[in-house]
């Protein structure tokens, strides 16, 4: 049997030393949302390997490094509202709802039914559907009738900055998104909107699964 806890406390540590955790809430969250709920039960065994999973439709849940930075760099705080795209498992969404101690409103829209009830299933066993809301369809054209976001967290590739998110991004938020670069290569970005002014900043080469993206949603 594997002590989760003392796995994921471990995991948590080392994410501390690495420089990927950086604020006590961060830490906090990631130590208290159990990674193995939200994997199928052949895959719990790897919960807290810091890496990538294939869950279903060929799809991941990001390594836990990669999810404490996306967290970082949006800088959360209780009350905010965020949007993100790309529901998966329901984990990073769990875990923007913990750093937010709860107290805020996530919105998460997933692409495959299949998925979104996965993740509802994995989110309501621990009680966050209070803060969480999953919705089922194309997150490239974001949730206008929810707008505007505070932040907005996207965790697929897409080609380019979907302009329907960019205009639900409120004024002084902050937008995480990895983009394509090329066939091959993704970088993740930091985009913000101050006074209506956006500003782009490239952090680090990462590796997500493809965005669905229509253009058509512009
Ligand atoms: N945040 C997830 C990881 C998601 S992997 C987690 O913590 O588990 C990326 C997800 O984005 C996949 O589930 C994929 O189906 C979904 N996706 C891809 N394009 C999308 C789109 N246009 N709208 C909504 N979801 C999308």
């Amino acid at each position: 049997m594997i002590n989760y806890s003392e796995a994921r406390a471990r995991l948590v540590m080392d994410l501390v030393n690495e420089g990927f955790i950086t604020s006590k809430a961060v830490e906090r969250a990631m130590l208290t949302v159990p990674r193995e709920e939200f994997l199928p039960s052949y895959l719990r065994l790897y919960a807290y390997e810091d890496y990538p999973l294939e869950v279903m439709y060929k799809q991941t849940i990001s390594a836990p490094h990669m999810v404490a930075m996306m967290c970082e760099l949006l800088n959360l705080r209780p009350g905010l509202k965020v949007l993100e795209v790309g529901t998966g498992t329901g984990y990073h969404a769990a875990v923007v709802a913990e750093v937010m101690e709860r107290r805020g409103e996530v919105y998460t829209i997933e692409y495959y039914p299949g998925l979104a009830l996965y993740a509802v299933q994995n989110l309501a066993k621990l009680g966050y559907l209070n803060v969480v809301r999953v919705f089922v369809g194309d997150g490239s054209r974001g949730l206008p009738q929810y707008a505007p976001f505070d932040r907005i967290l996207v965790t697929a590739a897409a080609p380019k900055v979907p302009p329907k998110l960019l205009e639900q991004l409120s004024d002084d938020g902050i937008m995480v998104i990895p983009l394509e670069e090329g066939r091959i290569h993704q970088v993740l970005y930091v985009v913000t909107k101050e006074k209506g002014v956006v500003r782009m900043k490239p952090v680090i080469p990462v590796s997500f699964v493809r965005m669905r993206y229509t253009e058509s949603g512009e």
